[in-house]
């Protein structure tokens, strides 16, 4: 089998998707892309998380061709690779169609940077791509487009919900749970009246403190 480790990591993270009520039913997928091959793991098209093995991981090339698997990958396997192909910094992919986020991208809205989580995170606001259909690489080539000249490890895309990256997959879960945190409370900020914009200088000082200075010297996400 191909990849047994990349498959346990893949198949251990989709887990972190339910307990963080990211997602619903079959809803949702992570890839994963191994740097030596440049082979991508990715979800399988229609498990349910409970039954998801590393096993019934599908192993697919840059172009989305099955490698290895018995299942049919997810149904956004052409975007995911369309991302990977474009931006070689990437080595994890989710998507999520979770709530607070998904309601932002209902109405077509970036989520504004008004918090300082935000600005850690994200260096600013979380952006919106436009409508793309689902299947084909119409929606990773509309994500490429939101991420060059952004610092946000997450995209909005209009109608539909969230996709993150990062230099690991691990990393693109990070990013996955903090959007829906702050769009929460944003959301909630938003039922209180009208949210304090973070000046452009403030958020570029907490991104650089929390991406160069703070923690263990976490992978940057940006
Ligand atoms: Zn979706």
């Amino acid at each position: 089998m191909l990849l047994p480790e990349l498959r346990a990591e893949v198949c251990r993270l989709h887990a972190a998707l339910p307990a963080h009520h990211l997602v619903a039913w079959t809803s949702g997928n992570i890839s994963a892309r191994d740097a030596a091959t440049g082979l991508i793991a990715i979800k399988p098209s229609g498990l349910l998380y409970e039954d998801l093995l590393p096993e019934n991981m599908v192993i697919v090339d840059a172009d989305g061709q099955v490698v290895e698997g018995d299942l049919a990958p997810s149904s956004d396997t052409a975007s995911h690779c369309y991302i990977y192909r474009a931006l070689p910094q990437v080595g994890g992919i989710v998507h999520t169609h979770s709530r607070f986020a998904t309601a932002f991208a209902a109405l077509g809205r970036p989520i504004p940077c008004v918090l300082t989580a935000m600005a850690d995170e994200f260096g600013g606001d979380i952006p919106c791509g436009g409508f793309a259909l689902i299947g084909g690489e119409a929606i990773g080539q509309e994500v490429v487009r939101c991420l060059v000249g952004s610092h946000s490890p997450a995209v909005l895309m209009q109608n539909h919900g969230v996709f993150t990256i990062g230099p690991s997959a691990r990393a693109a879960v990070q990013a996955a749970v903090m959007t829906e945190d702050v769009a929460a409370t944003v959301w909630h900020a938003e039922q209180l009246g009208t949210p304090i914009p973070i000046s452009p200088d403030h958020i570029a000082a907490l991104h650089h403190r929390y991406t160069h200075v703070y923690g263990q010297h976490q992978e940057s996400i940006a």
